[in-house]
């Protein structure tokens, strides 16, 4: 995977964490958008990448094995994000 910001590949792994709860950070679907329908209403988790050469940080959610089967069925192979 490469900085989409700056194209290094010095990329970190982490997540997202709140210092004042001592916890990690989640993202829920809100509304009755297709993306909520997509996600369904519980928390999943958030996978970070934090650039060592630029400090630019890159967010995703991290899907259920449940949630990729269910919603990418591609006619060809998905796009790769290290590309
Ligand atoms: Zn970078």
């Amino acid at each position: 995977m490469k900085c989409v910001a700056c194209g290094g590949e010095e990329l970190v792994e982490g997540v997202l964490f709140d210092k004042a709860y001592a916890s990690e950070i989640g993202f829920k679907a809100s509304g009755a958008s297709i993306l909520s329908q997509m996600f369904g209403t519980g928390v999943m988790p958030v996978g970070a990448f934090g650039c060592a050469r630029c400090g630019h940080l890159q967010l995703g959610v991290e899907l259920s094995e449940r949630l990729l089967k269910e919603h990418q069925s591609f006619d060809k192979a998905p796009p790769s994000v290290t590309e």
